[in-house]
């Protein structure tokens, strides 16, 4: 079944008179419960790709469907919902807020959902034990390793069960060891849970561990990889 599906998607950023095709031409699948690795060089293309496909930006031209939700021809609060309740981010700054705990951190979206304190904190706590940091729960961030606050930020974007986890350079500011940790755990939640998952990545060995690599090459589908 497919999840996402992109047509003829363009995006131009225009600079003063200056444009710039970040996407000129780009249509693509992906199946519900697929790992995908977005790979290409610097300045290819792959993060206007991921802002896309996350309804974190506008194309200029072009359709996007996302379980067959068209999400481009409807309002913005309609893409806002979407994103809350449908999508989950990670990107490689951790962004979580100093002020509040790893458990904390991970709830401020499911205590907006009007559950109740037990119910929401329950389900943070699930998640972090998955990422196993369930004896870190009650630590701030700045407690925590780099590779440690990822896998907040990974709890915190699984805990609404999103249909889609997008990643962007997810491991960007982490060493080997913890890089293969975050890597490892996307692997587990796509194998348990059939989490889809959209991984922007510069490291071959990560993309090589995805289902599949989708190449970018200047705005276009490399189809010589
Ligand atoms: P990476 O190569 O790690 O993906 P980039 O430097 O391409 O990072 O982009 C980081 C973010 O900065 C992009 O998502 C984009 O929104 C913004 N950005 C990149 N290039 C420009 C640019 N020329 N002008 C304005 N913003 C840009
Ligand atoms: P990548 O993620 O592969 O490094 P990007 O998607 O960040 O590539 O950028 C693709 C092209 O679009 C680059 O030429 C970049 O400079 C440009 N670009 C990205 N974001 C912006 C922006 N917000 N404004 C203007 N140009 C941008």
């Amino acid at each position: 079944r497919t999840i996402i599906k992109i047509e003829h998607l363009e995006r131009v950023y225009a600079t003063g008179a200056v444009k710039t095709y970040a996407l000129k031409d780009i249509s693509i699948e992906i199946e519900e419960g697929e790992f995908v690795a977005i790979m290409g060089k610097s300045g290819s293309g792959k993060s206007t790709l991921l802002h896309q496909l996350g309804l974190l930006d506008k194309p200029t031209k072009g359709n996007i469907t996302i379980d067959g939700n068209d999400v481009i021809n409807i309002s913005e609060k309609e893409r806002t919902r979407f994103r809350l309740h449908e999508l989950g981010y990670v990107f490689q700054s951790y962004n979580l807020i100093p002020e509040l705990t790893a458990i904390e951190n991970v709830y401020v979206t499911p205590m907006a959902r009007n559950l109740k304190k037990e119910e929401y904190e329950k389900m943070a706590e699930e998640v972090l034990t998955a990422v196993g940091l369930k004896d870190r729960m009650y630590h701030y961030p700045s407690e925590l390793s780099g590779g440690q606050q990822q896998r907040v930020s990974i709890a915190r974007a699984l805990v609404n069960k999103p249909k889609i986890l997008f990643a962007d350079e997810p491991t960007a500011n982490l060493d080997s060891a913890s890089s293969e940790d975050v890597i490892n755990l996307f692997r587990k939640f796509n194998k348990e849970i059939g989490q889809t998952i959209v991984m922007v990545t510069h490291e071959k060995d990560e993309g090589e561990k995805a289902d599949r690599i989708i190449w970018v090459k200047d705005g276009l589908l490399d189809t010589d990889k």
